[in-house]
């Protein structure tokens, strides 16, 4: 190789071995050798002025050296890199021998607590859970449960509308009409727990949104009595097995008959107290017999089966189950409250 290709060796080497102190530095240096407008690329540029019978041994010697260098540069590349990530292998050690920082285990929510046991109740005799969207179209959520456009009831169950025909649903009883649709003239025993939403002012004892459960039970000769006798079941499991119940009756458009249902009071027995407001009952769900409209709309055949169905608020039971006394607070996320529960 000529003299002056051989000193560029030698000074690449001198490079590599006293500036280059990092990989930055050392992809820099490579650029002035071998980037498109390096030295090579300066060098082989010049061959078109040599003689021609020159031309062929400087570019051999050219060639030679760029090999030489590529070499050079990309074995120093990869004896940094493998020092650096040992550095940074080092930098980054985990001492395991640390005590580990302790997270507070969250109890569970009165909500999910309540929600949770009146499913295992239903459960326990036989129904099965449907859930259903919050956004519910205004055909599920009002028409098909005998709420047709400008029927008064809806006025009580103003809601947030996403648009003319969606909705946040006021209730979980759309999932029934979808489930009925679903089993045509099949017998059904369900239940569906879920978030319902209300234009309601909050004070104590409303809120905008709170869950619901509501059941529905669909066969031949299903009667009132049958009706009766899950709801007593139902109080005396969740509230102990003194409870009595109480109907009341109530009007709602997609049961006939409808009634309130109390139950008798599990602080003072019926006596009268502060949590029944002296009346010995507290009120508790809502429930009737299907509406036979609701039935016909929704693909049954009215004149063959009959059902009853009933919707309890989830606030309402635990509120009353853990003597709560604001609504508001299910929603405020204080630690202090939510640190009252069982943790699961
Ligand atoms: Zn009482």
């Amino acid at each position: 190789m000529r003299p002056e290709l051989e000193e560029y060796k030698k000074s690449a080497q001198i490079e590599i071995q006293f500036v280059a102190h990092n990989l930055n530095d050392l992809y820099k240096m490579r650029n002035v050798y071998l980037s498109k407008n390096g030295l090579i690329a300066k060098l082989m540029g010049n061959i078109k002025n040599l003689n021609p019978d020159e031309r062929k041994a400087y570019g051999q010697d050219l060639n030679e050296l760029k090999t030489y260098l590529e070499d050079l540069f990309n074995n120093h590349i990869k004896i940094l890199e493998k020092g650096e990530l040992a550095k940074k292998l080092q930098s980054e050690t985990i001492d395991l021998t640390l005590p580990g920082r302790s997270l507070d285990s969250a109890p569970q929510h009165p909500f999910h607590l309540i929600a949770d046991e009146i499913c295992r109740i239903f459960i326990g005799i036989g129904y099965i859970i449907a859930e259903g969207d919050e956004v519910e179209e205004d055909l599920y959520n009002f028409t098909l449960l005998n709420m047709p456009e400008n029927h008064p009831a809806r006025d009580m169950q103003d809601t947030f509308y996403i648009s003319d025909s969606l909705l946040l649903r006021t209730h979980t009883s759309p999932v029934q009409a979808r489930f009925m649709q679903k089993h045509k003239n099949e017998p059904l025993k369900m239940i569906s727990p879920g978030k319902v939403f209300r234009r309601d002012d909050d004070d104590n004892t409303h809120s905008h949104q709170f869950g619901q459960v509501e059941g529905l039970v669909i066969g031949e000769g299903i009667s009132f009595s049958h009706l009766k006798a899950t709801l007593d079941l139902f109080a005396k499991q969740m509230f102990g097995p003194k409870r009595e119940i109480r109907l009341r009756s109530s009007y709602f458009p997609f049961t006939e008959p409808s009634v309130e249902v109390d139950v008798s009071c599990h602080e003072c027995n019926g006596k009268g107290c502060s949590t029944c407001k002296g009346s010995g009952w507290i009120e508790i769900l809502g429930a009737g017999m299907v509406n036979p409209n609701v039935l016909t709309m929704n693909g049954y055949d009215a004149e063959k089966y009959t059902g009853f169905a009933f919707g309890v608020g989830i606030e309402r039971v635990a509120m009353l189950r853990y003597g709560i006394d604001d609504m508001r607070r299910f929603y405020q996320n204080d630690i202090r409250f939510l640190k009252e529960f069982p943790k699961r």
